[in-house]
């Protein structure tokens, strides 16, 4: 399939399920994830509209943005190594991974300027999955007022890896219900407006449930 025949449907669906609960599609930002892809998949995402990347490794994001011929948007959403921060973090716009003080201290020492991060949160429970406990999210967003290289836009999530959708939208609305806690305590450093939340296979419930960026990686770019 050609990415530009994926994007359509992708959009279109995205579109239908804002509109099922009332929210403009455009508050939605499609992130497409090319890590299983190649420089020319990606050029082509780019071509057929695409303006914001994922990537999950530091390798795959700095050879993507040198190989592709155009501006794009760069989203970090894979776990972080300390050691990675410093070849990394000065090459990105966005950071979705941001799951322990140690990352942020490194992020504190090697930015050049503000980070834009989320706070990855596990709101499945899952032990596989990383991401900070529900419960400790807003006291880890407390510890980090002195560190001004990092501001905390927003809260990312992966959902519980089941057809089950009633177990996918719970984590979601959890989600959801996190982020408003995390902006109304206003934080300077926090402002926490945004849901990095959705991927190919569950994105027309984030979306449902408040997503502003989704990340979609198989649907978009995979054949
Ligand atoms: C791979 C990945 C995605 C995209 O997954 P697909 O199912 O291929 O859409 C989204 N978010 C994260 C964190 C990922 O690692």
């Amino acid at each position: 399939m050609k990415v530009s025949d994926n994007l359509a449907g992708i959009q279109e669906r995205i579109n239908q399920a804002a509109l099922n609960v009332g929210r403009n599609p455009e508050e939605v930002t499609l992130i497409a994830v090319t890590k299983y892809t190649t420089i020319e998949r990606t050029q082509e995402a780019i071509s057929a509209g695409v303006i914001h990347l994922g990537e999950n490794y530091e390798k795959g994001l700095l050879e993507k943005k040198q190989g592709v011929s155009d501006q794009a948007v760069w989203h970090f959403i894979g776990s972080l190594q300390s050691k990675k921060v410093k070849n990394l973090i000065n090459e990105i716009d966005f950071l979705h991974s941001l799951d322990r003080l140690s990352l942020v201290k490194e992020i504190q020492k090697r930015a050049v300027g503000k980070v834009k991060c989320f706070v990855e949160v596990n709101t499945s429970g899952e032990t596989t999955k990383h991401g900070i406990g529900v419960n400790d999210v807003i006291p880890f967003i407390q510890s980090l007022a002195d560190y001004d290289r990092v501001q905390i836009v927003g809260l990312m999530t992966m959902a519980t890896n089941t057809e089950d959708e009633t177990v996918i939208r719970q984590c979601f609305v959890s989600l959801k219900q996190l982020q408003q806690e995390v902006q109304a305590l206003a934080y300077p450093f926090a402002p926490c407006k945004e849901l990095s939340m959705g991927m190919s296979g569950d994105y027309q419930i984030a979306v449902e449930e408040g997503a502003t960026m989704v990340r979609i990686g198989t649907a978009l770019v995979g054949d």
